[in-house]
């Protein structure tokens, strides 16, 4: 009788650990929405050792949602809403963005108010243009990169539209910044970390989404461009910096490999592809 009754209490523990396991572990869910598409009218910019001399290419604009629990967070902002007008040719470049976050949310029945959070890989235009269209959001961000914003040396060289975060710099709003320094577990439960991944500018950075069905996946901001570039350790003529560039994608490799990701580089418009389409999400 003792033995039937400590073995029921034993299967009633590990019911209330598994209980406790499920309850600490979110739903976790990501969506990928279509932030907008450009073509490099010259490609050979996406090499500074001077390869794709005479090419031109198409890359897409990628945003992504994640749905942690009640929290919605939005990794990278998309490109401006100029865009919309497009396509607009600037330079090289030839750019348009189809619909806006905002009107793609809608389709999830999601208001701009959702989103309480909105993480930027990196303040490039095309990463940060939609950045200011969520009332309720903290926004988060590299320490390297806040301060590369606030450089307006650094800004002039690097950032193509800085005015559009300036007012998270001033103060303004600056309490709805949550800065990260490196590899930060954002809620604590290991589902979404972000990995320090410096060069293609000072603060840059990936995201590393852990996904209960689907397994790992890394958001790789703009450590690569196209799948190319990353079998061949290409860096931009625009990096910040070459060798740091280099140190991060070895880095960012062997996360990869470690956790057994699958990478999204995400202006690859073939990885982009293979992920579902809106209203579609892995989990
Ligand atoms: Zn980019």
């Amino acid at each position: 009788m003792k033995r039937i009754l400590s073995s029921l209490a034993a299967a009633i523990l590990s019911f209330a650990a598994m209980g406790a396991a499920s309850a600490a572990t979110p739903d976790v869910r990501m969506y990928r929405l279509d932030c907008g598409h450009m073509t490099l009218g010259d490609k050979s910019m996406l090499s500074d050792e001077g390869l794709y001399k005479g090419q031109s290419y198409d890359i897409v604009m990628s945003c992504y949602l994640i749905k942690h629990g009640d929290d919605w967070l939005l990794w990278d902002a998309g490109l401006p809403e100029k865009y919309l007008k497009g396509p607009l040719v600037e330079g090289t470049f030839t750019t348009r963005l189809d619909r806006t976050i905002v009107q793609q949310l809608a389709d999830l029945g999601l208001r701009p108010a959702d989103i309480g959070y909105v993480a930027v890989s990196h303040a490039h235009f095309d990463h940060s243009g939609q950045v200011d269209a969520f009332p309720n959001a903290t926004l988060i961000i590299q320490r390297a990169e806040l301060d590369a914003m606030a450089d307006t040396r650094t800004a002039a060289e690097r950032y193509i539209d800085a005015s559009l975060y300036r007012t998270h710099i001033a103060g303004k709003t600056l309490t709805r910044v949550k800065v990260v320094d490196g590899d930060v577990d954002l809620f604590g439960d290991g589902t979404l970390k972000t990995i320090a991944t410096p060069g293609h500018t000072p603060g840059s950075m990936a995201l590393l989404v852990r996904l209960a069905r689907s397994g790992n996946y890394v958001l790789s901001g703009d450590q690569w461009h196209f799948t190319e570039n990353h079998h061949r350790h290409q860096v931009p003529t625009w990096n910040y910096d070459h060798d740091q560039t280099i140190r991060s994608g070895r880095k960012l490799d062997d996360v990869i490999a470690r956790t057994h990701a699958t990478l999204v580089i995400q202006h690859e418009p073939v990885d982009n592809a293979k992920l579902p389409k809106l209203p579609g999400f892995l989990d």
